[in-house]
């Protein structure tokens, strides 16, 4: 039976090889979901769910411990590797609770943070976001290149909450909603916003990853940032074609000044290797970088319009 007043909870959580932390994740997530249970706030028939990623290591053999030894757990297999938003959606797709919390596998959200969620839940909020309070645990890099990431998202108009990453509650309701946004190049910190419900924040600190390494690297932020300002602005595109208008206009007062002295044997002073190549070197690189982000736009809707599985699920374990 579940209410608003003691909804079932679903903890979320996406691994790819994370066998290192998951003994400790498991015991945590286990920990706060009984002394949730024991304090009447949430239903006993909570669950947690793990996603395996196409994990390499022994992480799936380890979920499949877990779900035989205690009927909370629930294990979510995936084919390969998709990627955490993938992972994530995947996950919160084949959930099943009034309410489902999303967290990383690594502990480095704060998850006591959790009772806090679900008592906005119980007011009646649909989303609740975790915000974390500051980012020293994070690299040099990774601060700097979030708060970069943030100022673009901002300038080209997209919506998102600065220093929430994934860790957040979202009711069933608006998971239905979430379940609609079927594009392939999903952004769940960009859309979760977007759908409009009533919703809140919620602070914590960030700690450091409990054990293994950040599966992370620059490649995959800098992919991130990229699909998530491309998949919800197209001012990148509006950009070129400013830019396109104004080197226009530029070139037609230099064609103009160029005939004027043609036209009238004018001494210019030039003798015609600078003003080449100049203009070269810099239409040039302009051209490349317009193609470029015009095929990113390309690309994206190729992959949209195959409109392929965002993911498949191998396996489920656990439930009835
Ligand atoms: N993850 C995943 N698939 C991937 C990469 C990461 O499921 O392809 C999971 C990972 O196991 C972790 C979460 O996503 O639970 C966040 O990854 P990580 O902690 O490595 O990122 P960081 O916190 O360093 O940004
Ligand atoms: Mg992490």
């Amino acid at each position: 039976m579940s209410t608003k007043s003691m909804p079932i909870l679903a903890i979320v959580i996406p691994c790819l090889n994370e066998e290192l932390v998951l003994p400790a994740t498991a015991k945590t997530m286990s920990a706060k979901l009984d002394s949730l249970v024991e304090r009447g706030l949430i239903s006993p028939d909570s669950r947690i769910y793990f996603v395996d990623d196409g994990s390499t290591d022994d992480t799936w053999e380890f979920i499949t411990q877990l779900v035989n030894s205690d009927r909370k757990f629930r294990g979510i297999k995936l084919a390969r590797n998709y990627g955490h938003q993938y992972a994530l959606y995947a996950g919160l797709m084949n959930a099943e609770g009034d309410a489902l919390v999303s967290i990383d596998a690594d502990l480095q959200d704060d998850i006591n943070a959790v009772d806090q969620m679900v008592e906005r839940y119980r007011e009646g909020y649909e989303i609740v976001f975790g915000v974390r309070d500051d980012r020293n645990t994070d690299g040099k890099f990774k601060r700097w290149s979030a708060a970069l990431h943030y100022w673009v998202a901002a300038r080209f108009g997209i919506k998102t909450i600065p220093n929430h990453a994934d860790f957040r509650l979202m009711s069933k309701k608006a998971i239905a909603m979430l379940g609609k946004y079927r594009e392939d190049n999903i952004y769940l910190r960009g859309v979760v916003p977007l759908l409009g419900l009533k919703s809140c924040k919620v602070f914590y600190a960030r700690g450091e990853r409990y054990a293994g390494e950040s599966k992370y690297g620059w490649k995959e932020m800098f992919g991130l940032s990229v699909r998530g300002i491309t998949s919800f602005s197209i001012t990148p595109l509006r950009a070129i074609a400013f830019f396109g208008f104004a080197v226009f206009l530029i070139s037609l007062g230099l064609s103009g000044w160029a005939l004027w002295a043609k036209m009238t044997n004018a001494e210019t002073g030039i003798d015609g290797w600078a003003s080449t190549v100049i203009p070269m070197y810099l239409l040039g690189g302009l051209q490349l970088l317009a193609i470029g982000v015009v095929g990113e736009y390309i690309g994206k809707m190729y992959m949209e319009v195959k409109k392929r599985p965002m993911y498949q699920v191998e396996e489920i374990l656990g439930g009835d």
